[in-house]
């Protein structure tokens, strides 16, 4: 066995949340190691946020085919999709990504120990760390970031083959002709939009009345008329039954009776469960609840030297909250002064389907359910100059002040790179800006963006453009 490795910190997961907690505590000058073991980078880079996003650019791509023609552009031939290219060249983006986060470990001199990791004792105040390799490390603390995998639903079983998790969903040896995708969430409604684009007959089955249930109800109406309008069928208020497959086709049943639906394959995208398991913490005053470790505002969990972030203490299940939660939970081991708790209601949730969805903060719904007296503005893009000149000029942008101090309760948008765009509005929030601050704020022309500056001036009855 190697001779035992002593670190300040030991990092459990090499996602969005360890990876970058590491190289926190390294730039802070303690000794960390991260324990990884699958691929670093975790699910982000290999299986969620980046490999889909190249995915969907492919879709982008085959859609700008069909709106050539009014740029006055004429493409000709057939249009043909080399599936196989598609999913490599997402993977090879994932690739490149995993490996980046390999230098930058090694660069911020982190050890890496490709292992599965479990929480052993504690002695002397070090706590052990058992690897699967068979060596064991210690740490004075150690961050739990071992992320999430997907849920299923009571009696159904992701056979990987015809009833798919994400994982599989986004390495398809081939189209399936037809496809259910059960949950509207983030992950389904871009499923949704890919798969469409690519050719596949869509059906999206939500429980929620809206799909995008967690949005604003205004904004996953708009994602919603125009999902239908693409021609993806959109199933809500419908609870699954049950979900078969006999090899050729999956039949999904429906609560409630009716007929059932059928397809070639299904995806299930109906959320995530913390991985949790395995991980030593029987033992231990780490409190686990529903398949997510309880936190507080430090990422400490209920054992002294142990705590959490990211995926496994629960939602939003968000790459960058995973990351600033690792962060907070650094500087708070090091005693650094002015460390500010993750502000819930600035974390932005973007969905890169198209239309893109993007928000902020709180719903119409939320606000008015918090008590706030608010002022809604909005603004369409069919009013914009820029969104115009793309040929992108549906949806909105949707602003919700506090009538009395004038704060921005939360921003919600629908529509162009939306996603890009948040951002102005994340700001806003962490900075507790009110509309006086938004109006005097001067956007450049032209700009998608001028959209969210007449969102503002709407709440306050002074938009100019519509
Ligand atoms: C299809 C899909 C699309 C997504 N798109 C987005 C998006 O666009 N934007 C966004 O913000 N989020 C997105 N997400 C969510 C995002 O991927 C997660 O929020 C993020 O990866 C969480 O980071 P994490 O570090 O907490 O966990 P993970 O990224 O899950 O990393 C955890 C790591 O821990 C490792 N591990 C687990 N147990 C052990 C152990 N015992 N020992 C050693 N290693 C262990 C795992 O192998 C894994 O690499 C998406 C997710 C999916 C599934």
């Amino acid at each position: 066995m190697a001779e035992k490795q002593s670190f300040d910190i030991i990092v459990i997961g090499g996602g969005p949340g360890g990876y970058v907690a590491a190289i926190r505590a390294a730039q802070l000058g303690m000794r960390v190691a991260v324990v990884e073991r699958e691929h670093l980078g975790g699910v982000c880079l290999n299986w969620g946020c980046i490999p889909t996003k190249a995915l969907l650019r492919a879709a982008e791509l085959r859609h700008s085919l069909d709106e050539m023609k009014e740029f006055g552009i004429t493409v000709s031939g057939e249009i043909s999709i080399d599936f196989a290219q598609v999913v490599k060249r997402s993977r090879k983006v994932a690739g490149r990504l995993s490996a980046g986060v390999q230098h930058l470990l090694k660069k911020n001199r982190v050890t890496l120990f490709e292992a599965e990791a479990k929480i052993g004792g504690l002695t002397n105040g070090l706590r052990a760390v058992s690897l699967s390799t068979g060596d064991s490390i210690t740490a004075q603390h150690v961050i739990i970031a071992t992320g999430a995998r997907a849920r299923s639903l009571p009696g159904i079983v992701a056979d990987g083959k015809s009833i798919l998790t994400y994982r599989e969903a986004m390495v398809p040896k081939t189209m399936p002709k037809s496809l259910l995708i059960i949950g509207s969430g983030a992950i389904g409604a871009e499923f949704a939009s890919f798969y469409h684009d690519m050719g596949v007959e869509v059906t999206l089955i939500e429980a929620m009345d809206n799909i995008l249930p967690v949005e604003d109800a205004e904004i996953s109406a708009v994602v919603q008329k125009a999902f239908a309008k693409r021609g993806i069928r959109i199933v809500t208020g419908a609870r699954l039954c049950s979900l078969t497959s006999d090899g050729n086709q999956v039949t999904a049943s429906l609560e409630g009776g009716g007929t059932d639906l059928v397809a070639e394959r299904a995806i299930m995208a109906v959320g995530i469960t913390g991985n949790t398991e395995n991980l030593g913490l029987e033992e231990s005053a780490v409190t686990v609840d529903r398949g997510h470790i309880v936190t507080d505002q430090w990422a400490a969990t209920g054992e002294a030297g142990i705590y959490a972030i990211g995926d496994v203490t629960g939602p939003p299940w968000l790459a960058h909250k995973a990351s600033h939660e690792g962060i907070i939970c650094v500087e708070k081991i090091a005693g650094l002064k002015q460390v500010h708790p993750l502000g819930a209601g600035a974390v932005p949730g973007c969905t890169y389907c198209r239309p893109q969805v993007a928000s902020v903060g709180m719903t119409e719904a939320a606000a008015r359910d918090a008590g706030h007296e608010i002022r809604v503005g909005r603004f369409p893009f069919v009013g914009n100059g820029k969104a115009i000149a793309m040929g992108d000029d549906q949806g909105l942008v949707k602003t919700i002040f506090d009538e009395k101090t004038g704060e921005l309760l939360g921003a919600h948008m629908v529509g162009p790179e939306v996603t890009e765009l948040i951002q102005g509005y994340a700001i806003a929030r962490t900075l507790e800006a009110t509309e006086a601050e938004l109006m005097q704020t001067v956007f450049p022309h032209p700009t998608l963006s001028e959209a969210m500056h007449e969102s503002v001036l709407d709440a306050f009855d002074r938009a100019i453009h519509f």
